[in-house]
C-alpha cells in the first residue's frame, strides 16, 4: 500500500513496548501487521493519518464513518468538520433515506469534491434470477437511484452488497454489469463487501482484475483466523484496497457488560480500532457513529495509533475475547441445522438490534434472507448449539429473542 504524505509509514515503526508484548505472546496480531509508532512522536505532529486504497489513488484518513445506523444530518456535518472524509451508505440503508441524508449534508457542505462517497448495491434478493442483460439494467438502475439520493453523479466506490461465497462475485455478467458503470464515470472505483465467508471472498476477488476495493468485516476476535489474515495480504499485494468493518466486534456496545468486565468503554473502541489499523493491509476503517459521543470516541485515533497500557491489556485479556458474544460469521454451525436455518445472518440480525439498536438494518437484514431459510423453519432444537466455535455467541438465546422480535 502507498502512503499518503501524513502516512504513519514515514515517521517510522517503534512500537518497541508493543514489540515487547507481542514476543511475551501476550498480544496476538495479524501477518501484515506493522506496529503503530511510539506516541509521544505522533503527539507531536498531531496529523490526520491517510493511506492509499490499493491502486485507485484514493488517499483517505484511517478513520472513515459508518453512516448506516446515523439518522441525524448534524453528526455527518460534525464528522466532516473533525477531519472524517470518506462517508459509507449503501442504497436498502434505512430504505434510502441514510443515501439522502450524506447526499443533503454534503451538497449543502459543498465538499461533494472532497468526499469521498462509498455506496453499496444489489443486496442478495436484488441478484436473484437475474440473466444475461438484466445485470447490466438492474445495476444502471439501483446506481442511478442512488445517484440522485446522494445528490451526485458519481460515487467514489461502488460495491456488490452483502457477497458471502466466490460465486456470488465471479459472475461474468454481474462483473461486466459494474464495470460498465465505472467506465461511464458513475463510479471511480468498484468492488464488493463481506461480512460472511470473508477469506474465500477476498481470494475470488484478488483474482478478478476488475475489482478495486473489498470491504470486509475483520477484528481483533478474528486475530487467529489465519484465512482472512492470508487473503487480505494476498489482495494488497495484488492492488486491492481493504477497507474494513465490523471492527469494534460490538466495541464498546456490547450488550452484556460482564464481556467489558473492567475496562470502560472508551478503552475497548479505542483498542479495538487501533488493532485492526495498525495493520497497514488496512487503508481505513468504517466504525459506526451515530451520536457526537461515539464519532468523537472513534476518531481520536486517526492521528494516533500507539496503545495505552490498559489497551494492551484488554487485548491481551483472553477472558474478555471468550464472554464477548461475537457471532465470527465463520459458518461451522450451518451443517448441524436440520432445516438450514441462516444461523449466521440471524446473529448478524440480533447483533444489528440488540447492540447497534439499529432496527431497520435488522428489519433489513432479516428480510433478506429467503423464508424457507428464516426464523419460521427454526424448531429450537438447538442442534446448532454444539457445533458453535464460539460458545459465548450464545445461538440458542438469541434465536429466542429474535422469535419474540420478528415472528
Ligand atoms: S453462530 Fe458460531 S458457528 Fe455459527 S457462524 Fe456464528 S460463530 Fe460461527
Amino acid at each position: 500500500m502507498k502512503d499518503s504524505k501524513s502516512d504513519i509509514s514515514r515517521r517510522g515503526f517503534l512500537g518497541a513496548s508493543i514489540s515487547g508484548l507481542v514476543s511475551a505472546g501476550m498480544i496476538s496480531l495479524a501477518p501484515g501487521t506493522v506496529l503503530a509508532q511510539d506516541k509521544t512522536k505522533d503527539k507531536a505532529t498531531g496529523e490526520i493519518l491517510y493511506r492509499t486504497l490499493g491502486k485507485t489513488g484514493i488517499s483517505v484518513p484511517i478513520v472513515s464513518m459508518g453512516a448506516g445506523a446515523a439518522a441525524d444530518p448534524a453528526i455527518v456535518k460534525a464528522a466532516y468538520e473533525a477531519g472524517v472524509r470518506l462517508f459509507d451508505t449503501a442504497a436498502n440503508y434505512q430504505y434510502g433515506a441514510n443515501e439522502q441524508m450524506i447526499g443533503n449534508v454534503l451538497s449543502r457542505l459543498g465538499t461533494r469534491d472532497k468526499s469521498i462517497i462509498m455506496t453499496k448495491i444489489f443486496v442478495p434478493g436484488q441478484r436473484q434470477g437475474l440473466e444475461g442483460d438484466q445485470w447490466t439494467k438492474k445495476a444502471a438502475a439501483l446506481l442511478d437511484g442512488s445517484l440522485k439520493r446522494l445528490k451526485t453523479d458519481y460515487v467514489d466506490i461502488l460495491l456488490v452488497h452483502d457477497v458471502a461465497s466466490a460465486e456470488d462475485i465471479n459472475n461474468p455478467d454481474l462483473i461486466k454489469a459494474m464495470k460498465k458503470l465505472k467506465k461511464e464515470g458513475k463510479a471511480r472505483a468498484i468492488g464488493v463487501a463481506t461480512h460472511r465467508g470473508m477469506a474465500e471472498v477476498i481470494n475470488e476477488a484478488t483474482l478478478i482484475k476488475e475489482y478495486d476495493v473489498v470491504l470486509t468485516a475483520v477484528n481483533f476476535t478474528m486475530a487467529d483466523d489465519d484465512n482472512l489474515m492470508g487473503a487480505i495480504d494476498n489482495a494488497v499485494k495484488a492492488g486491492k484496497g481493504i477497507i474494513a468493518m465490523k471492527v469494534l466486534a460490538g466495541g464498546s456496545r456490547w450488550p452484556n457488560p460482564d464481556s467489558r468486565a473492567n475496562y470502560s468503554g472508551t478503552t475497548v473502541t479505542r483498542a479495538a480500532l487501533k488493532w485492526v489499523l495498525n495493520n497497514k493491509n488496512i487503508t481505513t476503517a468504517i466504525p459506526g457513529f451515530a451520536n457526537f459521543e461515539y464519532m468523537r470516541e472513534d476518531f481520536s485515533i486517526a492521528s494516533d495509533l500507539a496503545f495505552t497500557s490498559e489497551e494492551k491489556k484488554l487485548l491481551s485479556d483472553n477472558n474478555v475475547k471468550l464472554s464477548m458474544g461475537f457471532c465470527r460469521q465463520c459458518e461451522q454451525c450451518l451443517a448441524s441445522c436440520p432445516y438450514d436455518t441462516d444461523i449466521p445472518t440471524l446473529m448478524r440480525t440480533h447483533m444489528y438490534s440488540a447492540q447497534y439498536g439499529d432496527f431497520r438494518l435488522a428489519r433489513n437484514t432479516i428480510d433478506e434472507i429467503p423464508k424457507h431459510r428464516n426464523l419460521s423453519v427454526c424448531t429450537s432444537c438447538s442442534e446448532c448449539v454444539a457445533q458453535c466455535a464460539h460458545k459465548s455467541v450464545d445461538i440458542a438465546s438469541k434465536i429466542a429473542e429474535l422469535k419474540l422480535m420478528y415472528s
